[in-house]
């Protein structure tokens, strides 16, 4: 009876989960995108993978996690600072583990490898700025605007 009632909790779970995982398919935030998703494969893993709905949404939504991503990395391309070449060979998105964050260890915020085609210069970029923050990011620096010339 217990078991008969949480099973059928955990299948209502994924029933909203795949409801929302459809409404945010044409979403242009890859944020909304990503939470429905993970939310979905949260409950969907607590079903113990049964529905397959549930499977085929995950792979559409992690297609548009990729798309949406991809024009994301197509909107900041800008010429190498160093060379001034227009071709970049973009990695995949990647965290760097355990930084040595005084009193803890953390991991980076995602990140992206853009290496100059030319050149071989090499940036790396955040996927997420609202993973850029505290305790590892502690201080903002504003650059002086250059048109307002030497005195302020
Ligand atoms: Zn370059």
């Amino acid at each position: 009876m217990f078991f008969e009632r949480r099973k059928k909790e955990a299948q209502q779970k994924v029933l909203e989960a795949i409801e929302r995982g459809q409404a945010v398919l044409s979403s242009n935030s890859v944020a909304e995108v990503r939470e429905a998703n993970e939310t979905l494969r949260t409950v969907w893993s607590d079903d113990d993978h049964d529905n397959t709905e549930a499977l085929s949404l995950m792979v559409k939504l992690d297609a548009r996690i990729g798309e949406l991503a991809q024009s994301a990395i197509e909107r900041m391309a800008h010429p190498c600072m160093r060379c001034g070449c227009g071709e970049h060979r973009v990695s995949e998105a990647f965290r760097i583990r355990d930084f040595d964050v005084p009193g803890t260890w953390m991991n980076s915020p995602t990140l992206r490898m853009w290496v100059c085609a030319s050149c071989g210069v090499v940036e790396l970029v955040a996927d997420d700025l609202t993973e850029i923050k505290e305790p590892f990011f502690k201080h903002l620096i504003r650059a002086p605007d250059p048109k307002r010339g030497p005195f302020r």
